[in-house]
């Protein structure tokens, strides 16, 4: 009998499980709260969530016909997370130290369980059926509160020597000062995730510069950035450039390095589309000596990439 898959993409606030069937078409999901300890504290078996999980596995498997018949389950987690050995090494915003992921969901689920970290599923669900499908050497970043980066050469992920592969938000940008979340100055993620968007617009209001976003009376997002440079804002325009910009030259490394064939940008920065690819090609045009350039994309799969991509390294390791 056909069995299914069981995909999850773990965020810090909400937990989304999704089953697929065996042609990895989506066939429900549903979303349930991440449970974690209070902060600042840290557990290494969050038990009480590890048996959430699997309750919900199973009702989700029950109700769509495949009681019984789970195949394996993929799971992307945010944070440092060794995926051969199942290990979520450090998850800060879960209060996670060095949790047996893998194997405690094994053991309650009776099949193969396999984590990443959920940049990774991102890609792997993105070169599976979104924008980067067809092609074996990617970049893809996600642009969120924060920012992180993942690479596939010739078609496989990279996870680096100690699973740090990917982490290009904290790389500083020269010549910026502001303090970043991990306690250095001038991360790339200062600049460019939806915190530095608002950021940047906020102190440009301060510069008394002309722009409508001065007409707002609460603290500024990178919604109203996003929703003024849309109406021709000239300080919000500036600040999508300055952004697109800032990330094209760290990309830039990058793609040096790589000679990737597309760039795929995730993650609720996406909704920015050409606001932050157009910047981003401009610079990569202007400065990569090759004759092909690669594409820079917006993600298709939107918060289902997760989701795809949990499932197919679930697939690709059972
Ligand atoms: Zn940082």
């Amino acid at each position: 009998m056909e069995k299914a898959i069981i995909g999850i993409d773990i965020g810090g606030t909400n937990t989304v499980i999704g089953i697929f069937d065996r042609d990895l078409a989506l066939l429900e999901k549903v979303s349930i709260p991440t449970l974690k300890p209070n902060f600042p504290a840290i557990t290494n078996n969050p038990k009480e969530y590890f048996d959430l999980l699997t309750y919900e596995i199973t009702k989700l498997a029950d109700k769509n016909g495949y009681q019984d018949r789970i195949q394996c389950v993929g799971i992307g987690v945010p944070g440092k997370i060794n995926p051969k050995k199942g290990i979520a090494i450090r998850a800060v915003n879960l209060g996670y130290r060095d949790v047996p992921f893998a194997d405690e969901m094994k053991n309650r689920l009776q099949v193969p369980v396999f984590i990443d970290n959920d940049v990774r599923t991102y890609t792997r669900g993105e070169a599976q059926a979104g924008a980067g499908k067809g092609y074996n050497n990617l970049i893809s970043i996600t642009i969120g509160t924060g920012m992180a980066a993942s690479v596939m050469i010739d078609g496989n992920m990279v996870v680096g020597s100690d699973f740090f592969a990917g982490e290009i938000g904290h790389d500083p940008v020269q010549g910026v000062e502001t303090l970043c979340n991990c306690g250095k100055k001038g991360c790339l993620e200062t600049i460019a995730s939806a915190t530095g968007i608002s950021r940047l617009a906020t102190e440009a209001i301060q510069t008394n510069q002309s722009t409508i976003l001065k007409e707002i009376e609460r603290p500024i997002t990178s919604k109203d950035v996003y929703e003024a440079a849309l109406k021709g804002d000239k300080v919000a325009l500036e600040v999508f450039d300055y952004v697109g910009k800032t990330l094209g030259y760290k990309l830039l490394s990058a793609i040096y390095l790589v000679n990737p064939d597309v760039i795929i940008i995730g993650g609720g920065g996406a909704q920015a589309g050409k606001l932050i690819t157009n910047p981003v090609e401009e610079i990569i045009k202007e400065n990569y000596l090759n004759d092909k350039l690669p594409q820079v994309k917006i993600g298709q799969l939107g918060d289902s990439a997760g989701l795809i991509g949990a499932a197919s390294l679930a697939i690709a390791n059972k």
